[in-house]
Parts: C-alpha cells; structure tokens; sequence
C-alpha cells in the first residue's frame, strides 16, 4: 500500500459527512471528502434555478423542532430561520376540512402503543394493527396509520416497527423552522468551516473500492484515483450500502454510489440491509400567480385523496411555489412515468384539490422541478425508518471495524429524530468524536 496521505478520509460530503470533516479538521487532523456528486450537500440540495424567483429546496427543508446540532450550527453561521406558521388541511373529493387523521381514534391507538411498550414487545405495524385494530370499525384509523407512516416516515408498514413509530410520534407537535436563504447556507457554511480547517473536498469523485488493513486504508475512485488514509468514515446513504453485490463489471458500468471492500465486511452490510430506508420524490411548481391565494389562506400542509396527495405551501402568502410529497403506493405508479405525463398528473390532483381547470393551471405554471431521489445514482431512496430489527443492525454498523472503517449518517443515529439532517449532524459528529478520542 502507498504511504498513509490523510489522517480521516470521509466518502460523502452530505450532512454527516461536511459535520464529521469539520470536527476532525478543527482538532487538526488532516482530511479528505471524496464526494461522489458534483456538488456537496446530499440530501440538503437547495437549488437556484432560472424560472424559480428564488433559491428552492429539493430535498430538506424544515427543521423539525428545536434540534440541538441544527440550531447551533445557524446560530454559529449567523443564519436565520423562521417558524412554520399555518393550519393543516384535508380535502377529499374537493371538499376542505380540518385534519382528522386518525378518525378520532388518536388515543386508543396511543394507549394499545403504550400497553406494547410496556410489555417489552415489538412487532411490525401491519401486524400490530391487525392484532388490536381489526374489522370495520378500525378501517379508517388503519388506513390514516399505514398513510402517516408512508407520507412521513416513508415507512413500509409490513416491516416497520411500532414502537419507534410510537416514540417519534410522542414528538409530534413541536415547531418546525424553515432556514432563510434555504440548507444551501449551512451547506456553505460547513464547507467553509471545513477548508478553513484544511480539509480539502473533492467534488465528483465517487469512491468505487475500498482496500483496508487495520491502520490503512486505500480509496480508489471511479476514474482509477487513489488515496490513502489511516482511517475512513463512510457515509453513503442506506441506498448504496443496500445494493446487492453485483458482477463488478455491470456495476462500473452504471455509474452508482456502489462500494466495495476488499477485504469484504459482510457482517456490516448485512446490518445495514436489516435498516428500513423508504423512497420519496418531491415536486417544486411555481406558477404565475398564487391562485390558491383565498382557499389556502392561513393554510401550511394539505393532505388529500388525490393521486399526489400531499402539498404544502410557502408562507408568507404570497409565494407563487407548491410543494409536492409524494411516497409509498402512489409514488409506485408515478415512477414509471415520463416527465410530460408526471406534470399533467400533478397538475390534475392540483386542479382537483384547488377546483382549477387542469388547462389553465398548465398555462400558469411557470416552471416545475421534479426532485426524484429513489433515481439519484448516489442517493437511491429518500430516508430511514426503523424495522423491528433496526436496534440491532444499528449496534453492529456503529461498531468501527479494526478501529479503522467508521460508519455514519442519518441511519445511523439513535436519538428522538430519525431520518433527519439532524441526526446526519448527530451522527457525523460522533463519528469524529470516536477518532479524535483514539488519537
Ligand atoms: C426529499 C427529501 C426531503 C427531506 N426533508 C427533510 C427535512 O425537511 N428536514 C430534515 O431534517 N431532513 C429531511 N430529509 C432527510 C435529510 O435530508 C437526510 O437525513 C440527511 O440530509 C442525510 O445526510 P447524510 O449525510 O446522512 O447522507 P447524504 O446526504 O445522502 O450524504 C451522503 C453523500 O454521499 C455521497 N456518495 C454516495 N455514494 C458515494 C460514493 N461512492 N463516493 C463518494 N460519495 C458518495 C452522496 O452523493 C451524498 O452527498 C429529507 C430527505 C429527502 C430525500
């Protein structure tokens, strides 16, 4: 093996990986990001786009509550936020009305989750709801949980766990922030943070395979770069380190996140293979006028039965973007669509839901962006959600292999915000912590 280059080097310079290189840097150790897109940031991708009249998030975009990391990392880099102000709003079949989610039932479901806890008991939610809730009088409460879980969670009911579904959803309720000026300043931020402390990122470089021993280790990048380090944090979304070893050759070939180790770390990926990771696509319209203006006064979030069902608006009013969410079954029949036919969709479950004519709504529309993060080569998916083996697999991934191979990001974390930037941030530095401690 070449002589040992960097001290840490880290492949992602998403959330947790920016967060981890800040760390390391800071305590002077040299390193290196290698970043597999042409820019880093990851699944905080805020995009400044002609036809938008201002920067717009294509992946994160609130802050879910006050999170620790999240609030001081803003503060640190004197950005601003704001709260999310506006009520949430169900329509069916174009009829407006306050969100009652769950069927008024809220509380049972809440009590038959406590009783679970209390007896030490897991079980898959599917089953779970089948076990306390069935027959006719439960369908609605069934549905709203299968649909909360999906839209939110992105979690796949016949394996996700009820009881961290529980735990979060005790959360629920608290303040959510969206940044001024979009994650795209944090991300700046960070990058900033890290060079000032030396760290060099290099941008489209996605890291193929990994050659180890304890002590050592050696990157090889797509395009036949090598670099070696000391240590590696790999911080690869779930989506790449769940795919399935492939023939090497087919694999080079499709220009994906794909890492390989030499020599193999089986027990690692089977770990990571037992996480949930859920898909989701986001839709940015921005359209001439907000015509939604007198239907969406005062309104944040529309949840509705329409083909793409969730919707949110900007505050203040006068904003002229909707955002679109889009998971689980209904994300299933839009993916296979071409792009034309994926606008026309949205705007039909648009014109349903604001009771617009499809064609006008067409010839308002000024530009639209389709955020598709399942087809992203170095994302594939959307976030984690935890199945009843999550606790496990995640005791074993955070488990540094020889003191050597470290993994982190949002997966990774445990803590009360799964699937988060924060639990990146959170993740990232622990990762960093573990290193600086060793050395
Ligand atoms: C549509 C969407 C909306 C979201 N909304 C919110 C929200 O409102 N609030 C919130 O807190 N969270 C939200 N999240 C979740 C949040 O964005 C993530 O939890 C967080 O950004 C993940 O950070 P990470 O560092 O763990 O992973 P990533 O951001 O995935 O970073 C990993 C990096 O590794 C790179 N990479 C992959 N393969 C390779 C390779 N082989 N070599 C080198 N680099 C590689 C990737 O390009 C990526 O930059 C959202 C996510 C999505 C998809």
């Amino acid at each position: 093996m070449a002589e040992i280059n960097y001290s840490v080097i880290i492949i992602g310079a998403g959330a947790a990986g920016l967060m981890a290189a800040r760390e390391l840097s800071a305590a002077g150790r040299s390193v290196l990001v290698l970043e597999a897109a042409k820019t880093p940031g990851g699944r905080m991708l805020t995009l400044q786009e002609e036809g938008f009249s201002g920067p717009v998030e294509a992946g994160a975009e609130f802050v879910h509550g006050a999170l620790p990391l999240s609030l001081q990392l803003l503060k640190e880099g004197g950005i601003t936020y704001r709260p999310v102000r506006g009520k949430m709003m169900q329509v069916q079949k174009g009829e407006w009305g306050k969100r009652n989610m769950f069927d008024g039932q809220w509380e049972e479901l809440m009590q038959k989750m406590e009783a679970l806890e209390e007896q030490g008991q897991d079980l898959p939610v599917a089953d779970f709801l089948a076990r306390e809730f069935p027959g006719e009088k439960y369908a609605g409460l069934r549905e709203s949980v299968q649909r909360f879980a999906e839209g939110y969670d992105l979690a796949d009911v016949k394996t996700a766990s009820t009881l961290a579904l529980y735990r979060e959803w005790q959360e629920e309720g608290q303040e959510e922030y969206r940044i001024d000026g979009g994650y795209g300043r944090l991300v700046q931020f960070l990058i900033d943070e890290c060079r000032a402390g030396g760290c060099l990122i290099e941008n489209s470089s996605p890291a193929k395979e990994i050659r180890w021993q304890p002590g050592r280790v050696e990157v090889v990048t797509a395009d036949g770069r090598s670099y070696s380090g000391g240590k590696l944090i790999i911080t690869v979304s779930l989506g790449i380190l769940q795919m399935e070893p492939a023939v090497p050759e087919s694999v080079s070939k499709q220009q994906t996140g794909f890492l390989q180790f030499f020599p193999p770390i089986p027990g690692h990926l089977q770990a990571a293979r037992q996480l949930g990771y859920g898909a989701v696509t986001k839709i940015l319209m921005e359209f001439r006028e907000p015509f939604w203006r007198e239907k969406g006064k005062g309104v944040s979030f529309i949840l509705s039965d329409e083909p793409i069902p969730t919707w949110w608006l900007q505050s203040p009013d006068e904003s002229r973007l909707l955002t679109g969410w889009l998971t689980g079954a209904a994300l299933k029949k839009f993916a296979g669509l071409d792009q034309e036919e994926r606008i026309k969709r949205c705007l039909r479950s648009l014109a349903s839901i604001f009771g617009q004519g499809p064609d006008w709504l067409q010839d308002q529309l000024v530009k639209a962006f389709i955020a598709d993060w399942p087809s992203s080569p170095y994302i594939k998916g959307g976030y984690s959600f935890d199945t009843v083996e999550s606790e496990q697999a995640r005791k074993v991934l955070r488990q540094a292999i020889e003191d050597t191979l470290f993994f982190a990001g949002e997966a990774l974390y445990e803590g009360p915000s799964p699937g988060t930037v924060e639990a990146a941030f959170t993740s990232g530095k622990e990762a960093a912590e573990k290193i600086i401690a060793q050395s």
